[in-house]
């Protein structure tokens, strides 16, 4: 059965590079799980954005000396340059300035003030005389309250952890200089309180197949404190307008957390809007039977778990009512399979101090699929995990080198060289007990990692994947094609007949995890059609400028595309391959569309059909094996 998968991955803030940490946290195991979906023949549809307002964005443009926009900008062209090295495959990676977003979270705002979720109350902020404004949270630091630490932020305490209240900080200070008053000022508060009920309800009908880690963090939290009404309104000048007559012109901005979960909804508008159906968003966000999955760290889990679900429901059939003058609620959540954090050789990550391994970086010494590896094998997802250099050049040597990429290399440089550059012509009726064995086990393959990756555990499918070459291995061991060859060259054609088989279906389960090199063995197999699709960013102009996106154009079979209105589609990064040749699976072949629907037609998460006989084109080694030096070396890079 097809399905609509949304996979919804956090969307990271303006203010600084994205590192190892951030890509196993949240962006590349959305990236897997959106890639299986896609090989499944599902619907997916993979979104997300620069969080581009919020006092860490404007604080980083502060120090910088530069506008808001240019810095936000800065680094949003940084993460779509870092996802196109790492092929994380966004259907749309966006920003939150965008009219679209803007009119989206006004919307939202707007449904819960219809349905009476939202009041206002009065608090006591801190106001900068000099400026002749309030100074949002980040810009006061004083002496926590709780625990005494001196570089306590005015709304939380880095120290113990605590959210604190403004106005009770000790010593308050500006970072922007100058003196500090309180003052007194009107917010909207989200009544949470109300949504408890619900929120619990919601919970509890995922608790089979929320993360126990996850469930801490919202319903056993919700159970012992509850939930308590949260502002949703700031002073700033950087952000979305309350839209609420006399608080535009009061210079009042929807608070930064309120409206970027928002982004999951506004993004999958605008992708449907760029692409072929305005209203396609509606499959994965107005039908009750589309999965959404929500791909994010552990700091993020009760903004996704409570807070979003708290929004969605509350704001019920009315924001498309408001929205698109129709009257149905909108999809919750399915799953939040949030991992824990990342450390590096034994110490948090922390980019003031660069303990970091950062991602653009890593890029110009590494390939993508050796980083993708390890980033899964080592993905925190239970617990937090360490990247260590030695491990990274061990498991790159001894697992990706020699178990996998070894093995697809000697037999498929075996076969071209004494096959004359074709998969063997066996009668396949005549293969031996030993051969339909592990055919049989490799095909089982498909259901026993499907499993683990429609459960979103990601270190145990991979880990099924590299068992499975372990077996092919094994068997080569046993058969020695290289030697058979010489004796009886009928066995040796069945050995690598089998063999090639296992690699073809090998290459399909390894594929959501290295899709890389998973690509380049696809066409040494003779395919002429790719398995994944391909990325391409496009530059979108509305009434508040424009901005970049980051695209995805998907595999699907050769049909007709209707006349597409709306800005034309970017010509592909690779040549158009030619229509209705025959394949190695002896089916017609797919390509990349030229639409952008988000749905693959053909689903390559099925049993090799590879045909003997089959042209093979001349193979090369798919990965690198690292020298030891590298571990001093790069060890020597951190903390300088
Ligand atoms: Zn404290």
């Amino acid at each position: 059965m097809t399905e609509h998968i949304l996979i919804a991955i956090a969307w990271p803030y303006a203010n600084a590079e994205i590192h190892v940490g951030n890509i196993t946290g949240s962006h590349l195991p959305g990236d897997i799980v959106a890639r299986y979906h896609r090989l499944k023949g599902d619907n997916v549809l993979m979104v997300s954005g620069t969080d581009s307002h919020g006092t860490p964005v404007t604080l980083a443009a502060d120090k910088e000396g530069k506008p808001v926009e240019e810095v936000y900008k800065k680094y949003h062209d940084g993460f779509i340059e870092l996802f196109e090295g790492y092929g994380i495959t966004y259907d749309l990676f966006t920003t939150t300035h965008t009219e679209n977003h803007f009119k989206v979270s006004q919307a939202m705002f707007l449904a819960l003030k219809e349905n009476g979720f939202l009041f206002t109350q009065s608090s006591m902020q801190w106001y900068s005389p000099s400026a002749k404004r309030f100074l949002p949270d980040r810009y006061v630091e004083g002496t926590c309250y709780i625990c005494g630490f001196e570089g306590a932020r005015s709304d939380q305490c880095d120290k113990c952890g605590n959210v604190l209240e403004p106005e009770k900080l000790l010593n308050p200070r500006s970072k922007a200089g100058g003196a500090l008053e309180l003052r007194e000022t009107e917010h909207f508060y989200l009544d949470l309180s109300k949504l408890e009920p619900d929120v619990k309800k919601f919970l509890q009908e995922r608790a089979d197949h929320l993360r126990d880690t996850v469930l801490g963090e919202s319903l056993r939290k919700i159970e012992s404190e509850g939930l308590k009404p949260r502002p949703i309104t700031r002073d700033l000048d950087w952000g979305i307008p309350v839209p609420v007559e006399g608080w535009t012109e009061a210079g009042k901005c929807i608070y930064v957390w309120f409206e970027a979960v928002i982004g999951y909804l506004s993004a999958a508008i605008e992708w449907s809007r760029l692409g072929l159906g305005k209203e396609a968003w509606r499959e994965w966000w107005v039908s009750p039977s589309a999965r959404q999955f929500y791909f994010i760290g552990k700091d993020n889990i009760f903004f996704h778990t409570s807070l979003w679900p708290a929004q969605l429901m509350g704001a019920g059939v009315q924001f498309l009512k408001i929205f698109a003058e129709d009257e149905k609620p909108l999809t919750l959540p399915y799953d939040v399979p949030a991992n824990q954090f990342m450390n590096l050789e034994g110490q948090k990550i922390s980019g003031s101090r660069n303990w970091a391994v950062w991602g653009r970086d890593a890029l110009t010494r590494y390939d993508p699929d050796a980083l993708r590896y390890y980033l899964t094998v080592n993905m925190p997802e239970m617990k937090d995990s360490d990247w260590d250099w030695a491990e990274f050049v061990a498991r790159n040597n001894n697992e990706l080198v020699a178990t996998w990429g070894n093995l697809a290399n000697r037999v498929l440089a075996f076969c071209y060289k004494n096959w004359e550059g074709r998969v063997p012509s066996v009668d396949v009726g005549t293969l031996r007990p030993a051969d339909l064995d592990l055919l049989a086990a490799i095909e089982s393959g498909f259901d026993t990692v499907g499993a683990e990756l429609e459960a979103v555990r990601l270190r145990s499918a991979l880990g099924e994947a590299m068992k499975l070459a372990t077996a092919v291995n094994q068997y080569l061991d046993i058969n020695a094609p290289w030697t058979a060859i010489k004796t009886d060259r009928d066995a040796a054609s069945k050995t690598i007949y089998t063999a090639l088989k296992a690699i073809d279906s090998l290459k399909v389960l390894f594929a959501p995890f290295l899709p890389f090199t998973c690509e380049r063995l696809h066409t040494f197999l003779g395919y002429e059609s790719p398995l994944f699709g391909e990325q391409y960013t496009e530059t979108v102009k509305d009434s508040l400028g424009e901005h970049r996106v980051l695209r995805y154009r998907p595999v699907t079979l050769p049909a007709p595309v209707p006349p597409r209105p709306g800005p034309p589609v970017p010509a592909p990064h690779r040549p158009a391959f030619g229509a209705g040749q025959v394949q190695a699976d002896g089916t017609g072949q797919a390509q990349v569309s030229g639409a952008t629907s988000g749905s693959a037609v053909e689903g390559y998460w099925k049993p090799s059909k590879l045909k003997p006989g089959v042209k093979l084109n001349q193979p090369a080694p798919l990965f690198k094996k690292l020298e030891e030096s590298v571990i001093e070396k790069e060890r020597a890079r951190l903390g300088k």
